[in-house]
């Protein structure tokens, strides 16, 4: 027997590689079905994520089935949105479906709570360093230790250590430096609705606003790694370039900043990724990830979860059928995301392009029903 075989000895049916809302709500799901299910995070809870913080309704049902209570947080929700081009033209308008605000300190951390009590081993400041399938078992390897898994679901978001060592399709031919992106977050405190979100754009990137529980504001925004390294610093590049749109110079110059410095992460690009590799099934980021001005990447990564879940489900249920699992996940998948893919990497494209996005928010101004409809084509039903 191999040194690699004797140190395996936790079995489980099911490992999750990653807990953020993908993996958690996945890992939850599957437990409350009966499953043994063993989900690995790099970092410790309570956390705070590069992220927007505006959830699509879409989502509202499955949180509250996932034992999140919207009125008992007091969760903000969300139903209009103001748009604003850099050179200050501003358009309002109603947002069909709209959506709510949740902080991921509070959001992650409280699935992270729900999955324990269901069952979940959550294993914290544990990250995978590989994954290799043998024998039709997965063997997991941590620093610590090695598991087995029937079944491995790659929840580990945009960019990990993994996918570079499953030399993925986006790894091995990585995006043009104009496409490659960084995300920086601030929580505020200042004026704002409760019920607003605000996109302002810039040279090379846009910012969203918005608020979560406890009255704080958030504040994101993604720009090009090109725009950065340009300016040097982060603080240079926001007094550079962000406060040329004169919305944001307002909220940075008059804000309280919460944080001692922002949260940021850096390498995000929106290129195609395989949904299944070594048999590893992706979901959420992992899988694909819709540029952030849709709103939508949460909703997107917990719906992902729902339609994973059903299928390992049926696997486990009937046939123990491998092929057909990872078959029919990828159609399913591309059936509900592959369109607002689509279209959210066309938007991502247009915006930041000062001509552009001046002329586009000068345009809409005038059309809400056109917003309105891009809007839905980048937003799914509820689930
Ligand atoms: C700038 C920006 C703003 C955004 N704003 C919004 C918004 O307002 N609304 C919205 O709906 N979406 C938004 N999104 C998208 C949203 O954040 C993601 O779609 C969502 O977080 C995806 O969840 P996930 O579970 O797939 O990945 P994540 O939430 O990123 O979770 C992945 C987890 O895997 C862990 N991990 C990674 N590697 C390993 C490893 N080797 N071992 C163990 N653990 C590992 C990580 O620590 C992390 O906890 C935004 C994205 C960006 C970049």
């Amino acid at each position: 027997m191999s040194t690699f075989t004797q140190n395996l000895i936790c079995l489980y049916q099911i490992a999750v590689v990653g807990g953020g809302l993908s993996g958690l709500s996945f890992a939850i799901l599957m437990a409350r079905k009966g499953y043994s299910v063993i989900l690995f995070e790099k970092e410790t809870y309570p956390l705070h994520r590069v992220c927007g913080e505006y959830i699509s309704l879409e989502s509202l049902d499955f949180i509250t089935q996932l034992g999140i209570s919207i009125d008992a947080l007091k969760i903000p929700i969300i139903k209009k949105i103001g748009i604003s081009s850099p050179s200050g033209t501003y358009l309002s308008q109603s947002l069909p479906l709209g959506g709510f605000g949740i902080s991921r300190y509070l959001l992650d951390y409280s699935l992270a709570k729900i999955a324990t009590k269901e069952g979940v081993t959550l294993l914290e400041k544990t990250p995978v360093n590989d994954v290799i399938f043998h024998n039709n078992f997965f063997e997991i390897d941590t620093s610590n230790q090695k598991y087995k898994a029937n079944i491995c679901v790659g929840a580990f978001g945009k960019r990990s250590n993994l996918d570079v060592r499953f030399n993925r399709n986006f790894i091995i031919n990585p995006a043009k430096s104009k496409r490659n992106f960084i995300g920086v977050k601030y929580h505020l405190k200042l004026p704002f609705d409760n019920d607003l979100i605000e996109l302002h754009n810039f040279e090379d990137g846009y910012c969203g606003i918005s608020r979560v529980e406890n009255d704080i504001t958030c504040m994101c925004y993604i720009t090009t790694a090109e725009n950065l390294k340009k300016y040097g610093t982060i603080e240079n590049m926001e007094k550079n370039v962000l406060f040329k749109n004169e919305f944001l110079r307002k909220y940075f110059t008059t804000a309280t900043f919460l944080f001692a410095k922002p949260v940021t992460i850096a390498q995000i690009n929106f290129s195609e990724k395989t949904l299944v590799q070594n048999h590893i099934l992706f979901c959420g980021d992992s899988a694909g990830l819709i540029a952030p001005l849709c709103g939508n990447g949460m909703s997107m990564a917990m719906h992902a979860a729902t339609l994973l879940a059903s299928e390992v489900d049926f696997y486990f249920k009937n046939d123990f059928n491998r092929a057909i699992l990872e078959k029919n996940y990828q159609s399913v998948w591309r059936k509900n995301f592959k369109t607002r893919l689509f279209v959210g990497r066309w938007i991502q494209y247009m915006f930041g392009k000062i001509f552009i996005t001046n002329i586009v928010v000068g345009v809409l101004k005038y059309f809400p029903k056109i917003v309105t409809l891009i809007i839905k084509n980048t937003h799914g039903k509820p689930f």
